[in-house]
């Protein structure tokens, strides 16, 4: 049940801030639940845009929710413009369900991706009124849980948590939290919920050790898809996420989430169908991301993606892999991936030399990258994007060569060799903890600065397009990621000066961080390569060995590569035993697409005469009324524009789409509504290919609509071949309008001034007296007419 002061409380000022959809909730697909015996806040230390893309809040948030006796609702951290609005006014940060201020939550359970994500917790936080240090909570104040691969190090971290979950959630955290809900009913306190939260092996405080919680099952069909909510506004990435491998078999040195995800497994071939299937009937989604680390080492990748593009041709899914290695790239998987949109051609390089790519323990042929970019030219590419990382512990060059020198030779060399334009990403690398590197000297910031500063200027004028990744973020992260303890007086103070976001290059306040930083030099760390000093994060099992480590770094100094993870691995890490082990699909037979879903056939055209079968030259547009009210009031017209879209796959319509590499559906409204205004009847077209009755159409779609989006009327027409298409931009005469508290009653405005009037009636941005009624068409003779008597006058209906 939404706290409707609060709403109303923040309503007030609502339309003042950038984006207010982030702040309403109401999508698709969120659950409101009544008060449980357990609440919990999933929180995300970031915007709501770029919460929304992330899997691991959607994966808490179905999960704790299919608990008995559990409500989970969300939080995201604010923007600096709300925050101040909500601090001013004195209104406490709440849940986007329900409205609930988060300190009536018993846990707030954070899941942190990045490390600079950290002080964003601290923000939420604070604008709820929860004291940001856990020795300042007590009896009744909520229990703060962090969890994430940023928290592999919990120790920054220490200050501000009341316990940190190492390792994956799936399974493990469930049953804990099913446990906690039954100490809450029955009654239990605080004190009693943190201490059995505490008592688990992979819950992580101060003085005690936890172990990782791995996923034993995460291979096995019938892993339900953790789709919801569908954000109505857009999000960074948007698209369905389907997790097709979890871990990587590579062993890559330099990075963490390869060691801290192992072992690999790969997802049943059926579970991965069976994915798809709810994002695209359930989500409406039309581009799937197939994810993993490495998603070319997953067995008969190609013949999955043929299989898929083969169950969704019709309908126009697209499918992306976000990371293939160079030695998994093959053009024809490429050109599968490309079937209905074209995929970009990415090269994470890394480093340029033979010799340091065997010591991160990864191999790049040069011969092998120039011969994929001129086959892909001839096939159509144009573009090829690179990523190198600087400051990697590799051992010297045999030719004293050194790192900056050798991206530009790499680079220019490929310029050389094909003509395709390239746009060459670079960071400087963060040695991260359990990791062969975690011993390691990270660069310093003036040399990481002098390094991309001479990759830039030797490229500049080449045509290669340069970006450089923000040395001091790169900074900080090393900072953070190995910090100690006294790291969470840095974070602290830098937070209470006004840090925000700062894993934005455009929030970060360097100015800010470096003042505290240089304030205790004892928060650099220093471990000097060597191997038996204590590390802040020795009392987190990540369940790889120590020595594994210290062997890994060794070989890496001598470029000598490990071997990648196989069933009868020969250099056991310490992860895999009979109750955990690496998964592999079986690939001795040919990839079978499982039968569809039942509620993944489209529906019939219920009501409609079988006279009226449609030809395939004729159009059939559908037109449509609908209601913008409530929380979609705050959505702005291109997040509208995608709801529709998203509900017409989730409702089954039949839908024309445009032809070319990116088809988009045929939706056409007759004017884009602003952001902020009540509409009542506004008005759009679709073509469709199949006919629907307007009656079945608006129970179809009202099914398929998030908060505050309804049609109201509809009714399809022919357009026979050679006969005008109106559509219903062209058409528009204008609106009429009501405004609060005036008496004058429906207000007529053509198209022309529209602007005009609602300038005059608001004033600039504020919207909140005004309700636009209706959109009006013009008729044959010039004069104001509704949309439904123009295109009756014009073409039959299918019902007629
Ligand atoms: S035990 Fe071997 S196969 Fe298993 S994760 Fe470790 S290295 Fe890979």
């Amino acid at each position: 049940m939404k706290n409707t002061d609060l709403y109303a409380r923040v309503q007030s000022f609502l339309l003042g801030v950038e984006k207010p959809a982030r702040y309403v909730g109401g999508e698709y697909g969120a659950i409101e639940k009544d008060r449980k015996a357990l609440n919990i806040a999933v929180a995300f230390p970031d915007l709501y845009e770029i919460g929304m893309s992330n899997q691991a809040l959607k994966i808490l948030y179905n999960n704790l929710n299919s608990i008995e006796d559990v409500r989970c609702e969300r939080v995201f951290a604010p923007a600096p413009d709300f925050e101040a609005e909500i601090r001013a006014r004195g209104i406490p940060l709440y849940s986007l369900e329900s409205f609930t201020p988060l300190s009536e939550f018993d846990i707030i359970a954070c899941t942190l991706g990045y490390e600079l994500g950290i002080t964003g917790l601290l923000t939420i936080l604070d604008a709820a009124g929860i004291p940001i240090s856990a020795a300042e909570r007590g009896e009744g104040h909520p229990i703060v849980l962090l969890g994430g691969p940023a928290a592999s190090n919990p120790a920054p971290f220490a200050e501000f948590v009341d316990g940190v979950w190492i390792g994956e959630a799936e399974d493990a955290f469930w049953s804990l939290v099913g446990e906690i809900a039954v100490l809450k009913r029955n009654g239990e306190g605080r004190a009693a919920v943190l201490s059995a939260l505490r008592a688990h092996s992979a819950m992580w405080h101060p003085g005690k050790s936890a172990r990782r919680s791995i996923h034993r099952n995460f291979s096995l069909a019938g892993s339900p898809a953790n789709i919801y909510p569908v954000p109505s506004m857009k999000a960074v990435q948007d698209h369905g996420t389907v997790e097709i491998m979890r871990g990587c078999p590579n062993g890559c040195r330099f990075c963490h989430a390869g060691y801290w995800y192992r072992p690999m497994r790969e997802k049943s071939v059926r579970a991965i169908f069976s994915e798809v299937d709810s994002f695209v009937m359930a989500g409406g989604y039309r581009e799937i991301s197939l994810s993993s680390l490495s998603s070319g080492d997953f067995s008969d990748i190609g013949e999955l993606i043929n299989a898929l593009n083969d169950r969704y041709r019709e309908e126009r899914i697209s499918f992306q892999l976000p990371s293939l290695k160079v030695s998994t790239f093959a053009l024809p998987l490429l050109e599968a991936l490309s079937e209905t949109r074209k995929s970009g051609l990415t090269f994470a390089i890394e480093t340029p030399l033979d010799m340091w790519q065997l010591s991160i323990n990864k191999q790049v042929c040069f011969d092998n990258v120039v011969e994929i970019l001129r086959e892909a030219k001839l096939r159509g590419w144009k573009l090829a994007k690179f990523y190198f990382m600087i400051g990697l512990p590799v051992p010297p060059s045999d030719q004293a060569e050194q790192e900056e020198e050798a991206i530009v030779d790499f680079l220019l060399r490929i310029r050389s060799s094909v003509d395709l334009s390239l746009n060459v990403n670079i960071g400087t690398f963060v040695p991260k903890p359990h990791t062969p590197y975690q011993w390691s000297k990270q660069l310093s910031l003036e040399e990481s600065d002098r390094k991309l500063s001479f990759i830039r200027g030797k490229l500049k004028g080449t045509g290669i397009k340069v970006s450089t990744h923000d040395p001091f973020t790169s900074y900080l992260e090393g900072i953070i990621s190995r910090g100690s303890a006294d790291v969470s007086a840095l974070i602290r103070s830098a937070f209470s000066r006004g840090c925000r976001l700062d894993a934005w290059e455009d929030h970060i306040r360097s100015d800010i961080w470096k003042e505290e930083i240089e304030k205790r030099p004892e928060v650099l760390p220093s471990f000097d390569n060597n191997l038996e000093v204590a590390l802040p994060w020795d009392s987190v099992d990540s369940g790889v060995s120590r020595k594994i480590f210290a062997d890994e770094y060794l070989r890496s100094q001598r470029s000598m590569l490990t071997s990648a993870c196989e069933d009868d691995c020969d250099h056991l890490c310490g992860i895999c035993s009979k109750n955990v082990r690496l998964t592999k699909n079986d690939t001795t037979q040919r990839i079978s697409i499982p039968a569809a879903a039942e509620n993944g056939k489209k529906k019939s055209s219920k009501g409609i005469p079988s006279a009226y079968q449609g030809s395939d030259a004729e159009t059939l547009r559908l037109v449509f009324t609908f209601s913008k009210l409530d929380t979609a009031t705050y959505l702005p017209h291109l997040g509208l524009l995608e709801v529709f879209n998203k509900s017409l796959i989730r409702a089954r319509i039949a839908i024309k789409y445009t032809e070319g590499f990116n088809p988009l559906p045929k939706i056409d409204f007759a004017s884009p509504i602003s952001l902020g205004l009540r509409a009542e009847n506004e008005v759009a077209t679709i073509d469709l290919t199949e006919k629907i009755a307007g009656d079945s159409f608006i129970e179809a779609i009202n099914r398929s609509l998030p908060n505050g989006i309804r049609v109201n009327r509809a009714r399809t027409h022919h357009i026979p071949v050679g006969v005008k298409k109106v559509s219903a931009a062209s058409a528009l005469w204008g609106f009429s309008y009501c405004v609060s508290g005036n008496e004058e009653g429906e207000l007529f405005v053509p198209a022309a001034e529209e602007k005009a009037f609602r300038l005059s009636r608001s004033g600039q941005g504020d919207l909140s007296s005004l309700i636009r009624k209706q959109v009006w068409a013009r008729g044959a003779d010039g004069e104001r007419t509704d949309y439904f008597s123009l295109y009756a006058n014009l073409y039959s209906s299918i019902e007629s």
